[in-house]
């Protein structure tokens, strides 16, 4: 029985559900790239490090691992409003691109993420999410997606509220109150 934070109202997705879905989307993704010689994964920081460090373990074609960091002014920002904080350390012309992200609500930050990256013309681009918030809107397209989930503020498996609670190994809705005072 995992025990339950003070300051979240459920488990929504548990340790052993996780690791079970992470392995089958390693084995997928896998599968679906054998043919390429060296797969360039890039992991969006903050929030995809540990999602990112178990899929990339499972994960059999050879592969590189770099990481950005992006910055959104705030959900309800509509438009253009994303920064890169930090870029990648190489040019990725023709190479292989795999997204990994750590949650996909409006679909923003993912969007303007493809269109900067379709720009420095990589041979394929590819995107996979952890969760993806379920929404009547067309978000930008998760090729390989984990779970999706209610739209509530979910934290743990390296989601945060204000930086906090990333390393709870579930995924969990947050209360309400915690955020609200
Ligand atoms: P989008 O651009 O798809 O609307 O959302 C982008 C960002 O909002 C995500 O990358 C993440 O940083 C943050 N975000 C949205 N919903 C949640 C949530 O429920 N929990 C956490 N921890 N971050 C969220």
């Amino acid at each position: 029985m995992t025990d339950l934070h003070p300051d979240l109202v459920r488990i929504l997705i548990d340790q052993e559900e996780i690791q079970k879905r992470v392995k089958e989307l390693a084995d997928q993704i896998s599968q679906d790239f054998k043919d390429v010689k060296r797969l360039y994964i890039i992991g969006i920081l903050k929030g995809a490090f540990i999602f990112l460090a178990d899929l990339t373990r499972h994960i059999s074609v050879p592969h590189v691992v770099d990481f950005m960091a992006l910055s959104s002014y705030g959900r309800t920002t509509k438009s253009g409003a994303v920064r890169i904080l930090m870029d990648l350390r190489e040019p990725i012309e023709g190479q292989h691109i795999l997204i990994v992200e750590d949650i996909v609500d409006t679909g923003h930050t993912l969007g303007y993420l493809l269109n900067i990256l379709e720009g420095r013309n990589p041979a394929s681009l590819h995107t996979c999410a952890l969760v993806k918030k379920q929404r009547d809107i067309e978000a930008a397209p998760v090729d390989y997606l984990g779970f999706e989930i209610p739209d509530v503020w979910v934290v743990g498996y390296g989601l945060d509220y204000a930086d906090l609670y990333r390393t709870l190994p579930y995924v969990a809705e947050l209360k309400s109150e915690v955020y609200s005072d």
